[in-house]
């Protein structure tokens, strides 16, 4: 991963450069930033910076041998550590190193922006919360033992380090504590307050803030095939997050579907046309579970920028044009009287769904009662 390749973030860059430059690495730095930031991406680029055998005043060479093996995530000084838990393959003591194959690809698939839920569902340990394993300790203490291979620096990068099992968590901050030479930790993570302070204590933050959507606009024109249009839009949903505007992109067929089906729906639910309903709702009913969990997840978006067009915020509406309209024309008839009931009964379905209740029935049950509620005045309140 190269500098230029990252949107954004020149003034953090820089400074990242000018500590390898004035031979000042910290040897635990810890890069806070919300999803979508970049903020793994600009730990790579400066680990691969700091291995890279040709370094230029600004930014790795791309294509001296070390380069070319952290561009393959198979350095062999660069070591990972992330969320994992048991799954079908790995019946126990799961650690990082066990799903190595995987974890290459994924960031390799997010375009080096892992967000993750997507890690959970590419490892397959569904319900289960990943974390940073008491293996990995283990893991840490061996790799630690060795000299480095290549390269001055024997570089590892923990993502989501909140995760820390907390069996790992003391292992770790005593690392920290009396840290091995030419070692470097660079954590990565999303929360400040779910870490443990000790181990924010023991690091150099760095912080990444969200990228600015002129950033955003430029990478996305020039990685994606989509139109000027489509892009400002995304730019405007996304709020900074590479990751949101990206699926954005790459959902824009299935938001138009979602946003006519659900302007069907409230249509007839509006007009009590019970049999049109059944009929829409047997023909959604067909739909895959994963289509209708996009549609509920519409269905939020849709109520939530609800509450803030009737709660006078209109400004953070950050919607595409089309929505916008379709919002303002709904905005009557989902109100102070029946918002919140509608974002639950939509938070529930959504949760039902996931978890394999009948599509038929629970999209039956929704339209009576969004019949109900839609009937609803502001002043009036019914539970
Ligand atoms: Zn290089």
């Amino acid at each position: 991963m190269l500098f230029k390749e990252i949107p954004g973030h020149q003034d953090i860059k820089e400074k990242l450069i000018q500590t390898v430059r004035d031979s000042r690495i910290s040897h635990a730095q810890l890069f806070l930033g919300p999803e979508g930031s970049g903020k793994f991406a600009l730990a790579l680029a400066y680990a691969q910076y700091i291995n890279c055998k040709a370094p230029q005043p600004d930014d790795s060479c791309g294509v001296c041998p070390s380069c070319i093996k952290y561009r393959q995530l198979a350095h062999p000084d660069l070591h990972f550590m992330y969320p994992v838990n048991t799954t079908k393959e790995i019946k126990k003591k799961p650690k990082s190193l066990d799903f190595i194959k995987a974890w290459r690809e994924f960031v390799l698939e997010s375009d080096y922006f892992p967000v993750l839920n997507a890690w959970y569902e590419k490892i397959g340990i569904e319900n289960k919360q990943g974390l940073i394993q008491t293996e990995d300790a283990r893991e840490v203490m061996r790799i630690l033992s060795f000299k480095s291979y290549e390269s001055e620096y024997k570089i590892m990068i923990i993502w989501m380090a909140e995760k820390f099992h907390h069996t790992v968590a003391p292992r770790f901050l005593k690392i920290l504590e009396e840290p091995p030479d030419k070692t470097l930790f660079l954590l990565i993570a999303e929360a400040q307050d779910k870490m443990i302070s000790t181990i924010i204590s023991r690091t150099q933050i760095v912080k990444i803030p969200r990228l600015d959507d002129q950033n955003l606009f430029e990478i996305l024109i020039n990685k994606t095939g989509s139109t000027e249009k489509e892009v400002r839009d995304a730019v405007a949903v996304a709020n900074g997050n590479y990751v949101v505007a990206h699926r954005f992109l790459s959902e824009v067929d299935t938001n138009d579907v979602n946003m006519n089906l659900f302007r069907d729906w409230m249509r007839l639910c509006y007009k009590k046309e019970i049999i049109n309903i059944e009929k829409f709702v047997s023909e959604i009913a067909g739909k895959r579970r994963e289509e209708l969990k996009s549609f509920f997840l519409f269905a939020l978006r849709v109520v939530r920028s609800e509450m803030l067009i009737h709660y006078q915020n209109e400004a953070l509406v950050r919607s595409s044009k089309e929505e916008e309209e379709f919002l303002y024309k709904l905005s009557p008839y989902m109100n102070a009287a029946n918002i919140r009931q509608f974002a639950e009964a939509f938070d529930k379905a959504y949760y039902y769904i996931e978890r394999n209740a009948n599509p038929s029935i629970t999209f039956m049950d929704l339209s009576l009662k969004a019949i109900r509620l839609l009937k609803l005045k502001p002043a009036e309140k019914v539970g």
